[in-house]
C-alpha cells in the first residue's frame, strides 16, 4: 500500500536520463544491456512470483523501444509494446490493479510505460501533414520526416477534489459505470484558458452544485487512462446545495468521518489519487 507521502504513482525512482535520449550510440548500447517491460496494447504487463514486474532480456524484443531510464544500478530500462512473454510462475496484470502494491521502482516504471504507450498508439501521423511519424530520442519524440516537425508525448491536467464542510463532512459521487456503493471525490479536466483553481471551482459547481473556497493543492499522479495527471485538491464548500446536476454522475453526497471508518461508502481503489486525498482527509482531526 502506498505511504501517507505520496499517491500510489507518484512514487518513481528510475533516474529518465533524460539527457541521454538523444545519444543514439549511448542508446545502442543501452539497448543491448538493458531489461525491456513488454506491455500488451492493452496496458497489461506481467509479474513474478515475488510481485515484481517482470524484466526481460532485451535481445527478442521486437517493436517501437522507449527508454525508461536508468535503474540505482545503472542497469538501462525499456518499455515494448508487443505480446507478453511466456514465463512460468508469471501472471498478467493491470496497472490499476497492482498500482499500489508494486514498489516505488515498479510503479514510476509502470505508470511511464503505459503512458508513452498510450500516447505512441494514438499519436502516429503528423497533426501538421498527416504524413507517418517515426519515433526518436528514444521514444520521448515522434518526428515528422516530411516537414521535420517534432510531436511530444501529451499529458492533459485534471482536478480532482475532495470537497468538505470545514468540519466533519466530506462531499462524495458515483458514476452509475462504478460498483454498487462505491463513491469517490469529484473530478474534471482543465480547459483551455483556465487556471486549476477556476476549473475546480467550475467542476465541483457543474457536477454538485455546490460552491467552493479555500482551495489548496495536495498532490499529483499520473494516470494513465489514456493520459491525464490528475492534480489533487482540498476544497471547503462555502454555498450551494449538493444535488446531481451534470449527466457524469447518479448521486452526490456528504459523508461524515464516521461513515467513511465504518466501510460506508465503498472507496476508489488504492491505485487512484482519490482513495490518497480521502485516506488523507480521514486521517486528520476535522
Ligand atoms: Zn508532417
Amino acid at each position: 500500500m502506498p505511504d501517507m507521502a505520496s499517491p500510489a504513482l507518484a512514487r518513481g525512482t528510475v533516474d529518465r536520463a533524460a539527457e541521454r535520449r538523444r545519444d543514439e550510440a549511448f542508446l545502442d548500447e543501452a539497448w543491448r544491456s538493458g531489461r525491456v517491460l513488454v506491455l500488451e496494447a492493452d496496458g497489461r504487463v506481467l509479474v513474478g512470483d515475488d510481485g515484481g514486474l517482470l524484466l526481460v532480456e532485451s535481445a527478442d524484443q521486437e517493436g517501437e523501444r522507449f527508454f525508461l531510464g536508468l535503474d540505482r544500478d545503472g542497469t538501462p530500462l525499456w518499455a515494448v509494446v508487443g505480446e507478453l512473454p511466456r514465463k512460468l510462475g508469471a501472471r498478467p496484470v493491470t496497472l490499476r490493479d497492482v498500482g499500489a502494491h508494486l514498489s516505488d521502482r515498479d510503479a514510476g516504471l509502470y505508470v511511464t510505460a503505459i503512458a508513452l504507450a498510450n500516447w505512441h498508439a494514438t499519436h502516429r501521423r503528423c497533426p501538421r501533414c498527416g504524413e507517418p511519424t517515426m519515433v526518436a530520442d528514444g521514444g520521448w519524440v515522434r518526428r515528422c520526416l516530411v516537414d521535420g516537425t517534432d510531436h511530444f508525448p501529451r499529458t492533459d491536467p485534471a482536478v480532482i477534489v475532495l470537497v468538505h464542510d470545514g468540519a466533519d463532512r466530506c462531499l462524495l459521487g458515483r458514476q452509475p459505470s462504478w460498483p454498487r456503493g462505491r463513491y469517490s471525490t469529484l473530478a474534471g479536466f482543465v480547459e483551455p484558458g483556465e487556471s486549476l483553481e477556476q476549473a475546480v471551482a467550475r467542476e465541483i459547481r457543474e457536477e454538485s452544485g455546490v460552491d467552493v473556497d479555500d482551495i489548496v493543492y495536495r498532490g499529483s499522479q499520473p494516470w494513465p487512462f489514456p493520459a491525464s495527471l490528475m492534480l489533487g485538491f482540498e476544497a471547503r464548500a462555502v454555498g450551494g446545495d449538493a444535488k446531481v446536476s451534470d449527466d457524469e454522475l447518479e448521486d452526490v453526497r456528504w459523508f461524515s468521518r464516521e461513515d467513511l471508518r465504518r466501510g460506508e461508502p465503498m472507496l476508489p481503489p488504492p491505485a487512484s489519487i482519490a482513495h490518497w486525498l480521502i485516506v488523507n482527509w480521514l486521517s486528520r482531526e476535522s
